[in-house]
């Protein structure tokens, strides 16, 4: 896999996101976790709402009683329907989960509110007194930009509200002036009302898409980035990580860990012999041969360091009704080994055999309390230099408690080529 085509395939396509947001609707998956979202950052808002309408309604309640003839049927209205309806929504507010059922709420307490706002208008008119559009001017607006409706609903909210308030008057039979300014007054309002709200919203859709690509492509860089460039397994980093994860978990599981660790033999020669392009080719070939042999979801293959790769095997004893860890752990090895022999790289230089080899160090380990990861590494290197002190192309075993692991004569460690 090349890194230049994987970025720019990676890269926010502008055309994309055109094409996915035109009109207020995403592609399914996309479009329901936009609405949550949406929903999600519209609560706030709407929670301020309520407190505020809820305080105003205890204010009226207060004026109400205090006055002469308190106008039960009147509080009856504003208050069963209003208060409820709003302590029901904010509740709501709290169940990020029940977005939806939030929303219809959020929609109906909205037209609710603005008809106890427009029955509050119309009181005063209907005693032959003077009455004031701001209220429902203000809760017009408010149902546009602040309730934290999507466009389509916050619309048919505001439209029904204006609808019966158009209704009122003209069935009122109001001066034509006062009627015209009110009517005139209405359609402004939910004009700049509906233009806003539709760009708010599709801008809304505009940052939710990018910050989703971003999203992906984070996810797929990282994912690149415990890739080794040249090869394609895993990199010496994720090794380092996954085989602490995988060694703490074997220690507690009492699993059977087998790592094995696998150099080519002679390949300096090998790059003397035939370039350093050639070596490279090479190197994804044996890396090919190593990744088609990790068939478990727990065989792990990574590159090492230059021309060495490491396996790691999570319990590898699930063959061992027919074999001991270590003879399953060998068997595998041997058929790697193989199959490297079998892709015949012609390598005149090794004095090993006229193709390309590999030597193999296995340790086959029971993590107890008394070993340690560095240990279990250390096992598998001088497993390695034993194969290659035998005569290369070869695996050499060593299972925890055997007494031919000779300390002290482990290599030192080239530095990684993460
Ligand atoms: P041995 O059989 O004992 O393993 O001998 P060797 O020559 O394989 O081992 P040595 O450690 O002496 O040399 C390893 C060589 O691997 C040296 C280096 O040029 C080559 N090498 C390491 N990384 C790369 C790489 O990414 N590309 C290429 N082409 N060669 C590499
Ligand atoms: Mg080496
Ligand atoms: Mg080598």
């Amino acid at each position: 896999m090349s890194h230049e085509a994987t970025h720019s395939e990676l890269s926010p396509n502008v055309n994309h996101i055109e094409q996915v947001i035109s009109g207020l609707v995403l592609p399914a998956p996309l479009e329901e976790e936009f609405r949550k979202h949406y929903s999600q950052s519209g609560v706030i808002r709407a929670r301020l709402m309520p407190c505020f309408a809820l305080m105003m309604t205890l204010i009226g309640v207060v004026l109400r009683l205090s006055g002469d003839e308190p106008q039960l049927l009147m509080m009856i209205w504003d208050l069963g329907f209003f208060a409820p309806l709003l302590i029901a929504t904010l509740y709501m507010s709290t169940l990020p989960d029940h977005y939806r059922a939030y929303q219809v709420l959020l929609a109906i307490s909205g037209l609710i509110s603005g008809l106890v706002i427009v029955s509050i208008y119309f009181r005063p008119v209907l005693v032959g007194m003077p009455s004031y559009l701001a209220m429902e001017v203000v809760w017009i607006v408010v149902v546009w930009f602040l309730w934290g409706l999507r466009f389509w609903r916050a619309a048919c909210v505001a439209l029904l509200i204006t609808s019966a308030h158009i209704y009122g008057i003209l069935t009122l039979n109001y001066e034509v002036q006062v009627l015209g300014y009110e009517i005139v007054m209405l359609l402004l309002v939910n004009g700049i009302g509906a233009v806003s709200c539709y760009q708010l919203e599709s801008t809304a859709r505009r940052s939710f898409v990018e910050s989703q690509e971003l999203v992906d492509m984070a996810r797929e860089l990282s994912k690149l980035a415990e890739l080794d460039g040249l090869t394609g397994l895993n990199n010496r980093r994720s090794y380092d990580s996954y085989i602490d994860r995988i060694w703490r978990q074997a220690k507690r599981e009492e699993a059977v860990l087998t790592i094995m660790l696998v150099d080519i033999d002679h390949f300096k020669a090998y790059n003397d012999r035939y370039g350093h392009q050639s070596g490279d080719d090479t190197l994804k070939a044996v890396a090919n041969v190593i990744a088609a042999h990790a068939k478990r979801p727990l065989d792990f293959t990574a590159r090492y360091g230059g021309e060495e790769f490491v396996l790691a095997l999570y319990d590898s004893s699930a063959d061992s009704n027919l074999y001991p860890e270590d003879e399953a752990a060998r068997k595998y090895a041997e058929t790697l080994r193989k199959g490297i022999a079998a892709i015949q790289i012609p390598h005149e230089d090794s004095t090993t055999g006229k193709y390309l080899t590999v030597s193999i160090g296995v340790a086959v380990i029971l993590p107890g309390a008394r070993r340690s990861l560095a240990g279990a590494v250390q096992m598998a290197d001088e497993a390695l230099y034993q194969a290659k002190e035998e005569g290369r192309n070869r695996v050499v075993v060593i299972k925890t408690g055997d007494s031919n692991f000779r300390t002290g004569r482990f290599r030192a460690r080239k530095p990684s080529v993460a």
